[in-house]
């Protein structure tokens, strides 16, 4: 049985007490023995004086002096012996009157001996005659050398000393175990109270914070009962501070574009925000937990890196290409923090893709710009000879295609402008709300006569869609989409522009009956410059940014573009652009605005 805090206390706090009880009585038994014997001797001895007074007072002869001992001896239940000056005895109480005369000589007796010589002895000695321990007291009757000698049998003090000592245990024994029942309670009323302590503070550590104690008074133990539901309190506080810390932390770690992963002492990944999980493609975090940073990122530099900023060398940016998918390129710093190392990645690629896109795009613009300022040069060239200039043919068709090639020149600086407006300053655009049916009406009133043309039957049907966006903007949108579709339409064909607010969103759907886009071409048509066939676009006056402006302003206005195509059967682009909530009841003088409308 294993002791518990109780019983171990009432053990502790009742063994002093028992064991002072033990050497307390200890002493005390043997003190009583010792008094008792020592009182025991005085007694005897002054019997024995008593006696020897008695004998010299005398004379008795012998007969008499046997009698008279043997009286005595009755009488005080002690053996009493007078010894003769020779060592013979003349009388013994506690033998026959008749055998006194066969006893030995008790001359030589020890306290016989000592009383001759000192006048009185007493001596505790076994007495081979009756075969018992005993007490002798002897004492030298006054005026002779006689001896008187009483003895006593110490069996019956010894016994009583027993009776009274057992006593005493008894006693003892009560009082020891009165002793431990007292602390086993004391104990018991100490450990209560801890217990509840325990458990709560066990509480506590299996995450409850709620748990308290209840003291009572105001002792020690109930001082450390509220000490401990403060502590918890303020426990819970820190902690809950903590956490709205860690939770603040990790929501701007996870909000950062740059990927962050931190990795502790032993290079193993302890943390890793959803931009570095993007970046590295890496696992859920579950299989992220507890590898090291080069079983997940296999670039010998990334680890380098974690080392030289854990030791204090530099270098500690790099940038790496990871072997995606997708593969990127990625800038890395390593910063030391407490035993651990911070990495902060940058996905450089779509910069560098931004950067070649940007240069891509000035090469394209130089080659657009140098073709028709080439063919002005030309025609400039040619006209400077007499002979060209004032030949009636030549010198206008010089003069034309001058002519010409400006207004590709200003087309192109055109689209280039608006597309870089769009691009660099998309919030300045007006964001004002207004009817696209307007704008699409606009659009291709305008157009109409270029329609007739070119031989195409251009229809319109424009139900009401109210939208919020710039009207200018979306005024290209459609004028780029309805030019393209009478351009890449053959003589003949139909063109025709439909608007209907369809699942929220304002739907314009540019339908032609035209040359269509191959399946190839159809991803790449609302790239910058991209055309399916180069010298068709030009000679239309095309300069390749149409749809890539379209694409743009789409966008900013929060909608979609995207086309539908069949080479040799025509093409439908169709643009959605989200409504804006309704401000108010349609009103009667709107209701004109829809309904179909060939122009
Ligand atoms: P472009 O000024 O050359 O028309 P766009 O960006 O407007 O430039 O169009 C890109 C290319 O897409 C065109 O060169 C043409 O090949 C193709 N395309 C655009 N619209 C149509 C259409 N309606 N039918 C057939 N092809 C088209």
């Amino acid at each position: 049985m294993r002791l518990g805090w109780a019983g171990k206390a009432a053990i502790a706090a009742s063994l002093p007490v028992v064991v002072g009880l033990a050497a307390f009585l200890l002493v005390t038994v043997h003190r009583l023995g010792k008094v008792t014997r020592d009182s025991l001797d005085h007694s005897l001895l002054r019997e024995a004086r008593g006696v020897a007074r008695a004998v010299a007072r005398g004379p008795f002869d012998a007969g008499e002096l046997q009698k008279w001992a043997h009286e005595l001896g009755q009488d005080t239940g002690a053996r009493i012996t007078v010894i003769d000056e020779d060592g013979t005895v003349l009388a013994d109480s506690h033998v026959d009157d008749k055998d006194v005369g066969a006893l030995e000589n008790h001359g030589e007796r020890p306290e016989v001996a000592e009383a001759r010589a000192k006048g009185e002895a007493i001596r505790t000695r076994h007495s081979r005659t009756i075969d018992r321990d005993l007490l002798y007291a002897a004492v030298r009757v006054p005026g002779s050398m006689r001896v008187v000698r009483i003895a006593r049998n110490l069996a019956e003090v010894d016994a009583a000393l027993r009776d009274a000592s057992r006593t005493f245990w008894y006693v003892a024994l009560g009082v020891g175990g009165a002793g431990v029942l007292v602390a086993a309670l004391f104990a018991r009323g100490l450990a209560r109270p801890l217990g509840e302590l325990t458990a709560a503070a066990q509480r506590v550590e299996a995450g409850d914070f709620s748990a308290r104690v209840y003291p009572h008074g105001s002792d020690e133990v109930a001082r450390l009962g509220h000490a401990f539901n403060r502590m918890t309190v303020q426990l819970r506080e820190t902690l809950a501070r903590a956490e709205a810390e860690a939770a603040r932390l990790s929501a701007v770690l996870e909000g950062m574009n740059e990927g962050v992963v931190a990795v502790d002492a032993q290079e193993r990944i302890s943390f890793v925000n959803g931009a570095a999980r993007g970046i590295l493609a890496l696992p859920p975090d579950a299989e992220i937990a507890g590898k090291r940073i080069y079983e997940l990122v296999r670039e010998p530099r990334v680890l380098g890196l974690v080392q030289a900023a854990a030791s204090g060398r530099g270098p500690v940016e790099a940038e790496i290409r990871h072997d995606g998918p997708p593969r990127r390129l990625v800038q890395v710093r390593a910063a030391p923090v407490g035993t651990g190392v911070i990495l902060v990645l940058r996905d450089m690629s779509r910069l560098r893709r931004l950067e070649q896109m940007r240069t891509d795009f000035v090469s394209n613009v130089s080659h657009e710009l140098r073709t028709p300022l080439a063919s002005i040069a030309a025609a400039v060239e040619t006209l400077q000879d007499d002979g060209a200039r004032l030949d009636p043919n030549e010198g206008p068709r010089f003069v034309q295609m001058i002519q010409r090639n400006l207004r590709r020149l200003e087309a192109l600086l055109d689209d280039i402008l608006a597309l870089s407006r769009l691009e660099s300053r998309p919030e300045t655009l007006p964001r004002e709300p207004l009817d696209l049916a307007g704008v699409v009406r606009a659009a291709c009133e305008e157009l109409m006569e270029r329609a007739r043309q070119a031989g195409i039957a251009l229809t319109v049907r424009a139900e009401r869609s109210r939208v919020v966006g710039d009207g200018v903007t979306l005024r290209r949108v459609l004028d780029n989409l309805v030019v393209n579709a009478i351009t890449y339409t053959p003589r003949g064909g139909k063109v025709d522009v439909v608007l209907e607010p369809r699942d929220g969103a304002a739907t314009v759907e540019v339908r032609d009956t035209g040359i269509g886009i191959p399946e190839e071409d159809l991803d790449r048509i609302f790239e910058r410059f991209y055309r399916v066939d180069k010298a068709r676009s030009r000679s239309a006056g095309g300069t390749g940014l149409g749809l890539a402006i379209v694409k743009h302003a789409v966008g900013l206005h929060g909608g979609t573009v995207e086309v539908k195509s069949r080479l040799a059967r025509g093409s439908t682009f169709t643009v959605r652009i989200p409504l804006a909530a309704e401000a108010a009841p349609t009103g009667a003088a709107d209701a004109g605005a829809s309904g179909e409308m060939a122009l």
